[in-house]
């Protein structure tokens, strides 16, 4: 199954499976030891963890949201090698087509797409490689959305920052530029949640009351949920941790779902109190 559905008020929304990759434990954990991670998510033989590339779907009154797009179809076998990519689908597409497809939806019919940031595994299905070699959008009729920092951040690379920034993924790409805290349709807000990348941003969605947010590299999966549990990939750590705790306050205040684009098995869930800090509570795990 490529999808998952469960609604927050009146909408309905689906988790949609874009594939998998495997990246090195140590730098998903940053300054946390091998044998704490690996206790939450054990190794491969190359000390690779398997990560989820999972899309949000979300059937608004003003058409389909599509939150992040996973990692296309345009990188090469050596590539797909070095992250451990799978994420093939069938007429040489991906698994988010897939998983769109399963639903009754083509990509033409998505009206907006929303990027968190535009690194590879976030970015990468904004465009697609045709059978014939050329690069297109890959949803012709959405309006994309970014942080006009993100943009500019993108294209202006350096030597850290270069290998994430595949300009293939965004230049092809008409965007919508926002600037902060910003609410592009009804109920959909995206917020600000520096760290990973200065302009990253998490997609917040209300309904009726209730609330799921798409948090992105915030906090990447399950076992980042811990304030101090922090990616060694993102460029400012101790912004990061900022953003966590100031997100959390309104998160535990509003009971949101947090929705984990990277956990390979759980799809969401609550944050708590655990003794000082915070753990997961109610995890929704994919079906
Ligand atoms: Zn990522």
């Amino acid at each position: 199954m490529s999808h998952t559905t469960f609604r927050v008020g009146r909408l309905t929304c689906h988790a949609l499976e874009g594939g998998t990759q495997r990246l090195d434990g140590g730098a998903m954990f940053g300054v946390v030891p091998k044998p704490l991670w690996q206790r939450r998510i054990p190794a491969d033989e190359r000390n690779r963890i398997p990560l989820a590339l999972r899309c949000l779907l979300i059937e608004h009154d003003d058409g389909l949201v599509l939150v992040d797009t996973g990692l296309g179809n345009k990188e090469d076998a050596k590539f797909k090698d070095i992250y451990g990519v799978v994420n093939e689908g069938a007429d040489g597409r991906t698994c988010l087509e897939d998983a769109l497809a399963e639903l009754g939806y083509a990509p033409g019919d998505v009206r907006w797409v929303i990027n968190t940031h535009l690194h590879f595994d976030h970015a990468g299905g904004n465009t697609f490689r045709d059978p014939a070699g050329r690069v297109a959008v890959t949803f012709p009729r959405a309006r994309y959305v970014v942080q006009r920092g993100e943009l500019e951040f993108a294209r202006h690379t350096n030597e850290r920052t270069a290998a994430s920034y595949l300009p293939p993924n965004f230049e092809p790409v008409s965007f919508t530029l926002v600037t902060g805290e910003a609410e592009p349709l009804p109920g959909v807000r995206c917020v600000p949640t520096p760290g990973h990348v200065p302009f990253h941003q998490s997609v917040l969605v209300e309904s009726a009351g209730e609330r799921v947010c798409f948090v992105a590299d915030l906090v990447p999966t399950a076992a980042h949920v811990p304030l101090p549990w922090i990616m060694g990939y993102d460029l400012e750590p101790l912004v990061t941790l900022e953003s966590k705790r100031r997100l959390y306050q309104r998160a535990e205040a509003e009971a949101w779902l947090l929705f984990f684009e990277h956990d390979a098995t759980v799809i969401a869930g609550r944050v708590g109190r655990e003794g000082k800090g915070f753990g997961l509570v109610e995890p929704l795990v994919a079906g």
